[in-house]
């Protein structure tokens, strides 16, 4: 592989985070974040590998701001980790919607920026920021070939009845309503790993892959494909998240809205902010670590939320086992799933019937790919820590 460093950017609405991996080691020469672009009280918060984390607060106006401080922090003379920007060899772009249209990484020129436009109705808040990331990129950097990574483009090999809804066929034609999935970085990342990890090939496995972060979803991947995921159109349905409902009786929202009188707006703002285990848990917390104490404690509203999101995220492992007619791996991964040793034990409770057995203490260990389950399990358990941003940095130069 050709050795460069890659400029990782993961743009949101008013926040930017980025990484600079060198392709060859696969280290991450620096990191950092620029919060509140646009708002008043801007900050970016720098760390470059093995140094001290630096926050400066600083206007940012607009996001091309914020790439030239994010651009001056890596090429700083006394803290920068590259002497200036011709070092950097190419930007991966995280896009959060690819629609049909990209079932792959491209390089982006400007029918890819339009094609990615035109996905913006799908993810209102995500698709267009991250296109002013890439355009604030290209100002700066204008002969700096770029890649953009689809959250979307890992689920783009779902049949067709894993990814239609019991709706008229016509919303389908009309507005491509159906089952995207999101994580598909994480996801594909993930289950290629647990595959290199156990010497197999990725293509003779079904893996369960449980992301469990501040978002979450599971999905299935029979030889080496993906085949059903849990999040849907948006990122809301599915798994119980930190502040997101995950499945619910649509009929609720009609129901909230009478008793509530409440709009559509507002109803949905409850099921995508104050919901979750945030709000199951009567606002205790949507952290897992304040949950996992609660729960020692025997604190009701601890107890009845770890039980309620466990149980769901084992009754759509059920699911992916029908549907995959097995499985052979579950891997845990994200902030919950690489950190919550209880979530992983209670998750795995109900799976005896896949001969499951879960090692306490692997299971307690913490940061590295480990098997979890003991030696005569059935089916393999494992903790994979994901990595994002390397998964779009390989990408990058893979493509470029
Ligand atoms: P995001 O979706 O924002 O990337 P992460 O994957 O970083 O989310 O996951 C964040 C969540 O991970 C936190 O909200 C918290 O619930 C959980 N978490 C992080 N560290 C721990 C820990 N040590 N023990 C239990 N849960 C943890």
């Amino acid at each position: 592989m050709i050795e460069m460093k890659v400029l990782v950017i993961n743009c949101g609405s008013s926040s930017l985070k980025f990484q600079l991996i060198d392709s060859d080691s696969e280290k991450c020469l620096a990191k950092g974040l620029c919060e509140r672009i646009g708002i008043d009280g801007s900050m970016i918060t720098y760390t470059p590998e093995g140094g001290e984390k630096e926050n400066t607060v600083t206007p940012m106006p607009d996001h091309t701001e914020a790439i030239r401080l994010v651009l001056e922090a890596l090429t700083n003379p006394k803290t920068g980790v590259v002497k200036s920007l011709d070092e950097i060899g190419a930007v991966g772009h995280r896009v959060v919607h690819g629609g049909e249209k990209f079932a792959q990484s491209v390089v982006i020129n400007d029918e890819v920026m339009a094609a990615i436009e035109e996905c913006n109705d799908l993810a209102p808040l995500h698709n267009p920021a991250n296109l002013i990331g890439i355009n604030a990129c290209k100002k700066l950097m204008p002969n700096t070939p770029m890649v953009g990574v689809f959250d979307t483009a890992f689920h783009q090999t779902m049949p067709e009845e894993a990814y239609m809804y019991g709706l008229p066929y016509e919303y389908y034609q009309k507005y491509k309503i159906r089952r995207y999935g999101f994580h598909g970085t994480s996801h594909s990342y993930v289950s290629k790993r647990a595959a290199e990890v156990l010497g197999k090939k990725y293509e003779d496995l079904k893996i369960i892959v449980c992301h469990l972060g501040n978002g979450a979803s599971v999905s299935a991947v029979k030889n080496g494909k993906c085949v059903d995921t849990s999040m849907g159109l948006t990122p809301l349905e599915g798994l119980i998240m930190g502040t997101r409902s995950g499945d619910i009786d649509p009929a609720i929202i009609e129901f909230l809205a009478h008793k509530e009188n409440k709009g559509i707006d507002e109803i949905m703002s409850v099921l995508n902010k104050k919901s979750g285990v945030l709000g199951l848990s009567d606002n205790l917390s949507s952290d897992f670590r304040d949950l996992e104490e609660g729960f020692h404690k025997d604190d009701a509203n601890a107890v009845r939320t770890m039980k309620t999101y466990c149980y769901r995220v084992a009754k759509y492992i059920g699911a992916y086992v029908a549907a995959m007619n097995g499985v052979d791996v579950i891997c845990f991964t994200a902030g919950i799933g690489e950190n919550a040793a209880l979530v992983r034990s209670m998750v795995c409770e109900y799976l005896g019937y896949l001969g499951v057995k879960v090692d306490e203490d692997a299971n307690h260990k913490r940061g590295e790919d480990i098997a979890i389950s003991t030696a005569d399990s059935k089916t393999t358990v494992m903790v994979i820590p994901t990595n994002e941003e390397l998964a779009i940095a390989r990408e990058t130069v893979r493509l470029i």
